[in-house]
C-alpha cells in the first residue's frame, strides 16, 4: 500500500509551476511581450520544495524572513536568485546582505532600511546590490510600502546617496480584491513613470514588481514585468496572513 500523497510533493509543484508558466507566457503574449519573469514565492515551505521547483528549471525564488532566507540559502544550488519581499528591520540588513546569491531586495520602504542596507553593502565590500522601491498602493495600514506621493523622493535617495545600492524598479503588494481594472497597479505604473522621468532614465528601464497567485495574470496585463507567486505553485501556507 502506498502511504497517502502529502498535499504537496515533487509532481505536483512540476505541474502547478508549469501550469503558471505557460499562463505567464500566454498573457504576456496577448499582451504583445516577452514573458514576464516569475519569482517563486516560498515563504513557510521546506527545502524539498524548493529543490522541486529548482529540478523544473525555476531560478527565481523569494522569501520574507531573513532568517528563514539565510537558513534555506547555503543550503540549496548556488544558482538560485533570491528575492527578499519581506519587512526588513535594518539591524537584519547585514545578515541579509551577506548571502551571497541575494539577488534583490524588492521591500525597500523607507530611507531607513536604504541606508542599512547600504551600510551593509560597503561594510561587506560586495558588488552593488539591486533594489526595489515598495510602494503601498491599496492604502492598508496593514501592508508596508511607502506612501504613492513618496516614491519618487525615496528612489533619489536610493540613487544618490546610497552608492551600493542599485535601483532596478518598484514593487508592490496591491490591492487583494481590486476590480479588473486595478486601481492598486495603475498607482504603481504611474507611480514608474513618474520615477524613470524624474531620475532621467529611459522609459522601461525600470522593473515593476506586482502581482500574485490571486491576480499575476491581471498584473501582466497592467504592464508587471515580474509577479511573485506563491501558494499557486506550493500550496496553501500554514500562515497565510503571517507576512500581509
Ligand atoms: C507571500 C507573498 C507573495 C506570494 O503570495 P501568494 O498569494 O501565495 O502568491 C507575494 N509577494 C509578497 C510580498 C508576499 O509576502
Amino acid at each position: 500500500m502506498q502511504p497517502s500523497a502529502p498535499i504537496s510533493n515533487s509532481n505536483s509543484i512540476t505541474d502547478a509551476l508549469n501550469n503558471v508558466l505557460g499562463r505567464i507566457a500566454e498573457t504576456s503574449a496577448a499582451c504583445g511581450r516577452e514573458p514576464a519573469q516569475l519569482v517563486a514565492v516560498s515563504k513557510t515551505k521546506p527545502l524539498e520544495l524548493l529543490q522541486a521547483a529548482y529540478d523544473a528549471g525555476q531560478r527565481h525564488f523569494g522569501e520574507n524572513y531573513v532568517q528563514e532566507l539565510v537558513s534555506k540559502g547555503p543550503q540549496l544550488p548556488s544558482d538560485i536568485k533570491w528575492h527578499f519581499i519581506g519587512a526588513l528591520q535594518s539591524n537584519k540588513a547585514k545578515t541579509l546582505v551577506a548571502l551571497e546569491n541575494l539577488h534583490v531586495v524588492e521591500s525597500v520602504d523607507r530611507e531607513k532600511t536604504a541606508t542599512a542596507l547600504n551600510k551593509a553593502v560597503v561594510a561587506l565590500g560586495r558588488e552593488p546590490l539591486k533594489v526595489m522601491v515598495q510602494v503601498n498602493t491599496s492604502g492598508e495600514e496593514s501592508k508596508s510600502g511607502c506612501e504613492p506621493g513618496e516614491t519618487v523622493h525615496l528612489a533619489q535617495y536610493v540613487e544618490r546617496k546610497c552608492d551600493g545600492l542599485e535601483l532596478i524598479g518598484l514593487m508592490t503588494i496591491g490591492a487583494p480584491d481590486d476590480a479588473e481594472e486595478p486601481v492598486a497597479f495603475r498607482v504603481l505604473k504611474g507611480e514608474l513613470e513618474a520615477v524613470e522621468k524624474d531620475l532621467g532614465r529611459e522609459r522601461g528601464s525600470l522593473m515593476l514588481s506586482m502581482g500574485m497567485s490571486g491576480d499575476y495574470e491581471r498584473a501582466i496585463r497592467m504592464g508587471s514585468d515580474s509577479v511573485r507567486v506563491g501558494s499557486t505553485i506550493f500550496g496553501a501556507r500554514e500562515y497565510p496572513n503571517r507576512s500581509k
